[in-house]
């Protein structure tokens, strides 16, 4: 496609503060439907692309995102790829690095921007945050580089002129307009007065790609979070669960665990029963290095794999797809090392 044709957006509206009003009965914030955001958006017309627009209905506060709805998405994205240029996502904040993560392994083979973005603020109030947002995130679907080929043709994030890849966002204000980090990855691009793209963080184009779908996610997966003074009979409860896959096991700063036998032989016993541990750091910063103290390595011994500087939203989704598609249980570990969609610093 040359670069002078006009773009064609698809905006995806899933629900979240960015399209809510608020009940001026009960003083709730409720979802209201997407013209509302053409009201008061009208700069959405100014823009020269063609928009148009798909809505959750009804529209969900991200809190009740799921697996089914991440598979919504992406059908929506997959029946219209050929027809639009780039995709715009409107998501509630609060599991949108959960959503990015898990589209970023859903849809293989992407070579067209998905741009998720939301506010914090709804639309209709004064101040609100989610017309830059919108409109940025817009700006960024439909960019072109000279070849016609996207500037941005993966999943990311976009929030508070920050352009960040999804899967190594996390949601880390409640309340600030700058709600998001990807703080072991250089944003993609930050918008000021121009757009500035960090062009060699940005995945590479390539023409021969063809997007395959993924819609099995697997649930049966746990996050469980270390802390000093965990329970031996509350760890192994947990461990020895029958349906249990995964687990994500959240350690002490660079993949660190206790020094109780205990711990290592309910550890050892779970990877024997085939379920896939794998080790992320509680810290926000930083990698996991297993080999670094001896309260890591026990841990390397009891087959832990280590999750790198994954974000506990990436490595999550990541094992719910890879236990998706019913893959044998090496093949799983071994993916998990792997950088498979840009959520593991290479090098
Ligand atoms: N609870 C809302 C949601 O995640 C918050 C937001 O949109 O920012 O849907």
């Amino acid at each position: 496609m040359s670069s002078e044709e006009r773009s064609s957006i698809l905006i995806i509206y899933t629900g979240g503060t960015i399209g809510m009003i608020r009940n001026s009965v009960t003083g709730a914030l409720e979802s209201f439907n997407f013209d509302h955001l053409l009201r008061h958006v009208p700069e959405l017309r100014q823009f020269n692309l063609n928009i148009s627009s798909r809505a959750f209905n009804p529209p969900i506060d991200s809190s009740d995102m799921n697996p089914a709805l991440w598979g919504r998405i992406v059908e929506i994205i997959h029946t219209n790829y050929d027809k639009f240029d780039g995709f715009v996502i409107l998501h509630g904040t609060d599991t949108m690095a959960f959503t990015a993560s898990a589209l970023s392994f859903m849809l293989e083979g992407l070579m067209k921007p998905v741009i998720l973005t939301g506010s914090q603020l709804p639309i209709g109030v004064l101040r609100t945050d989610g017309k830059e947002n919108l409109l940025t995130a817009i700006e960024i679907a439909a960019a072109k580089n000279a070849d016609g080929s996207p500037v941005v043709p993966e999943v990311c994030i976009y929030f508070h002129q920050k352009l960040m890849r999804g899967n190594r966002c996390t949601k880390t204000s409640a309340d600030s307009f700058d709600a998001f980090n990807s703080p072991n990855c250089t944003y993609l691009a930050t918008a000021g007065m121009e757009i500035l793209y960090n062009r060699h963080i940005i995945r590479p184009y390539d023409a021969s790609a063809q997007l395959r779908p993924n819609y099995k996610m697997s649930s049966d997966i746990i996050i469980f979070s270390l802390f000093p003074g965990i329970k031996q009979s509350v760890v192994e409860k947990i461990l020895s669960g029958k349906e249990l896959k995964g687990v994500i096991f959240r350690t002490f700063g660079a993949g660190n665990a206790p020094q109780a036998q205990w711990l290592v032989d309910a550890l050892e016993r779970a990877t024997a029963e085939n379920k896939v541990i794998v080790n992320v750091t509680q810290c926000s910063t930083g990698s996991v290095k297993m080999r670094l103290y001896e309260t890591g390595l026990q841990l390397l011994e009891a087959g832990i794999i280590s999750g790198r500087d994954m974000t506990v939203e990436a490595a999550l989704t990541k094992m719910m797809f890879l236990l998706g598609q019913s893959l044998p249980v090496d093949e799983v570990r071994r993916l998990m090392k792997k950088n498979l969609a840009g959520e593991i610093t290479c090098g």
